[in-house]
């Protein structure tokens, strides 16, 4: 069965709508799905009222979020997966991220206007509309005001990581955020463990740290990746002892790095976090 347990929707910083991810994800073959959009489960929700409507299907909906902590001096994204959507503790989640989202927002807002570019936060927030308020934003924003020539070119001069948008101190430590992902009844999955730059003895710090918070598993497939990146991946899986995840982290149609549910299996060596649910 076809597995993507990691996209996006119009509720954080994807193009496609719940509803029409939840069709597209059905014409393209996909069995089993998770929205993890960013520290909101507005889209899970509104996926799962279509998908109820929809008698037709099998699409296999999880419940999922991507949840931004830091760890050290980097940004890390845990997914929280299979939790009980209705539960206190990951709507406790929800709640204090997107306060966090606003608050980081403001003080991103604030760097940016240090740096000569007038409105950042109103401009933001407007391209936002009621979507959780991010960094995709901002670039955006900044190639719509003529600052930049393209969202690269916005996350390499103002919001990548050491720039001005880089704000990280209002996310919640990595024992918090697997807690609220266990207490809800989920699988706390390290997301694309590769995308940090970290070297390896740093990677395996990481995960370490992960795994004595709690977390359960990580990202083997991420996007489009070489089979020798799906190797390294598998392997360091398997030595840290983890469950394997795919996902392709689905923003919008003609992205780079891969499709709504362009995702290989995950190696045979490894154990599908799907396994134990
Ligand atoms: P935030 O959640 O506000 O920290 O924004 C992070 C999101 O920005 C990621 O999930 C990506 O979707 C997007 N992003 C990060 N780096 C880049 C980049 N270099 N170019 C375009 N989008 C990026
Ligand atoms: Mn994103
Ligand atoms: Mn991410
Ligand atoms: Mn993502």
């Amino acid at each position: 069965m076809r597995c993507d347990l990691h996209v996006h929707t119009t509720a954080s910083d994807g193009t496609v709508t719940p509803a029409a991810l939840i069709t597209q994800a059905c014409e393209t073959g996909i069995g089993r799905l998770a929205i993890s959009d960013h520290d909101t489960l507005a889209g899970y929700d509104e996926a799962a009222k279509s998908l109820s409507a929809d008698a037709s299907t099998s699409l296999e909906l999880i419940p999922g979020i991507e949840l931004s902590t830091q760890w050290e001096k980097t940004g890390i994204h845990v997914l929280g997966l299979n939790f009980n959507p209705a539960s206190d503790a990951i709507r406790d989640a929800v709640c204090h991220q997107q306060n966090a989202r606003q608050r980081r927002a403001e003080r991103i807002a604030e760097k940016l206007e240090k740096l000569g570019i007038p409105d950042p936060l109103a401009g933001a927030s407007r391209i936002a509309g009621a979507a959780s308020i991010g960094r995709p934003h901002f670039a955006q924003y900044l190639v719509e005001s003529g600052i930049v020539a393209s969202t690269e070119m916005a996350f390499k001069k103002h919001l990548g990581a050491g720039k001005a948008g880089d704000v990280r101190e209002f996310w919640p430590s990595m024992p918090q955020i697997i807690e609220w992902i266990r207490d809800a009844g989920g699988t706390a999955v390290l997301a694309h463990p590769a995308k940090y730059n970290l070297t390896r003895s740093k990677l395996v710090r990481l995960i370490d740290t992960f795994r004595d918070a709690g977390g359960l598993g990580m990202e083997v497939i991420s996007g489009a990746q070489s089979d020798g990146e799906t190797a390294r991946l598998a392997k360091l899986c398997n030595q840290m002892n983890l469950l394997g995840s795919a996902g392709s982290d689905f923003h919008r149609p003609g992205q780079r790095w891969a499709m709504l549910g362009q995702v290989p299996p995950i190696p045979g060596s490894c154990t599908p976090v799907w396994d134990q649910w």
